[in-house]
């Protein structure tokens, strides 16, 4: 079996990469399956354990870091984020293409260990639409939304790296234009 891709979706926090992939990854032409990360933050309301985000504490990330367990890891505004090693390689072997959703630092990590990685950027239409964006989540203090919109404005400095840069003004159009991405690549 031809093994799967290993794509990489990026995007500044905010700037709505769960709603485009939610409008493409039901796509079963796509044959997608979703990385779920391991994260010391906080559930968001709604968020549940294993479907998200593996919540963990701290102790367990860094032993999972000492023991290899994973792909890619950083830390993003005061907390840790990282891609289960294990678990991407089983999928692949699979035949499913892997989507990992994640910032900047582990999409360098990924295209150091995996250069044949199908990398997307997707960018907001503005940096005025992605700040409401990020308001318009209501969930976190004030500091860490100044964070985010630092961290936005790094970030969008490193879209050359990617292979493909999507903006996202419209989600259905994003989802159509990522879906055609992925569809050259499965040829
Ligand atoms: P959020 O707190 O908004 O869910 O995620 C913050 C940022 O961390 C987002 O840009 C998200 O894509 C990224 N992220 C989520 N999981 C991982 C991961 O496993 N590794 C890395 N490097 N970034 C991640």
């Amino acid at each position: 079996m031809k093994k799967g891709l290993l794509i990489v979706f990026s995007g500044p926090s905010g700037v709505g990469k769960g709603t485009v992939r939610a409008a493409f990854e039901k796509n079963e032409a796509l044959k997608l399956a979703y990385s779920i990360s391991m994260t010391t933050r906080e559930p968001r309301q709604g968020e549940r354990d294993g479907v998200e985000y593996f919540f963990v504490t701290k102790e367990r990330f860094k032993e999972a870091i000492e023991n290899g367990e994973l792909l890619e890891w950083t830390e993003f505004v005061g907390n840790y984020y990282g891609t289960p090693a294990a678990y991407v390689e089983k999928l692949r072997n699979e035949g499913k293409n892997v989507l990992l959703e994640i910032e900047v630092d582990g999409a360098a990590q990924i295209r150091k260990k995996v250069p044949e990685a199908l990398t997307i950027f997707l960018i907001p239409p503005s940096m005025e639409e992605l700040e409401r964006r990020i308001r318009g989540r209501r969930s976190e203090p004030e500091e860490i939304v100044q964070q985010r919109l630092s961290k936005a404005e790094k970030e969008m400095k490193l879209i050359s790296d990617y292979k493909y840069v999507v903006c996202n003004d419209n989600v259905a159009l994003a989802a159509k234009i990522v879906t055609a991405i992925i569809e050259a690549h499965m040829e």
